[in-house]
């Protein structure tokens, strides 16, 4: 009767956007307490290159963090394929002002397989207001519906923390101690120059809500 090597037979694992800003990172965090993690990396050239620059770092240093844990066996799972992508599109913004949705899952669709990923997984964080959370999500949800129009094929997709406040995701990172990985994630979309070091602007959106994350993470957690 034949057997079955286990080392020959693969599990699959989610397939997760990783920008390595907070949200992608918790995901990454999250997913890694019970299963491998695929990476997906998207290179956008919208992006300023200071902000592609500090996240390529950000992204380097988390991963680095997370292959040290595993290899000190301080983790069970471990981050098992980086796909890095460069997207050049060239168009900026769409009529209702945001085409990320529709690039990023485009890419995804293109990198994943569903012979070794289980799932997309997507680390988007809605606004402060429900309304807000809803309307972006229809964004994802229309961009999603137009790539199974013209694909076949069929990838679960799933947003574990569209719902979840900024600051119960920076609570999960003192929790669980993961503030060495905190301080290397990055959000600033207008990075400058201090010292010659890159660092955040503190005026952009991303760095308007990191205050208001930190500002209303201490008003629920002071002693
Ligand atoms: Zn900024």
């Amino acid at each position: 009767m034949p057997t079955i090597n286990n080392k020959f037979i693969s599990t699959k694992c989610p397939l997760l956007l990783f920008s390595g800003g907070l949200d992608s990172t918790h995901c990454l965090l999250s997913l890694l307490n019970t299963t491998d993690v695929d990476v997906l990396i998207i290179k956008s050239k919208l992006i300023h290159h200071r902000k592609n620059k500090a996240e390529e770092k950000a992204r380097s240093n988390i991963l680095k963090i997370l292959k040290r844990t595993y290899k000190n066996k301080q983790c069970e799972y471990k981050v098992r394929n980086i796909y890095t992508v460069n997207d050049n599109s060239e168009t900026m913004l769409n009529h209702d002002g945001w085409l990320q949705p529709s690039i990023w899952l485009n890419t995804a669709i293109n990198i994943v397989n569903p012979a070794i990923h289980s799932e997309v997984i997507i680390g988007y964080v809605g606004g402060d207001s429900i309304l807000t959370k809803l309307h972006t999500l229809k964004k994802w949800w229309k961009a999603m519906y137009q790539i199974h129009r013209h694909n076949c094929s069929f990838i679960k997709l799933k947003f574990p923390i569209k719902l979840c406040s900024k600051e119960s995701i920076l609570k999960t990172f003192y929790d669980c101690n993961n503030e060495e990985i905190l301080n290397h994630v990055w959000s600033c979309e207008e990075p400058v120059i201090l010292s010659r070091k890159i660092v955040p602007c503190g005026k952009c959106t991303p760095c308007i809500t990191d205050k208001a994350m930190k500002f209303k993470y201490n008003l629920l957690n002071k002693e």
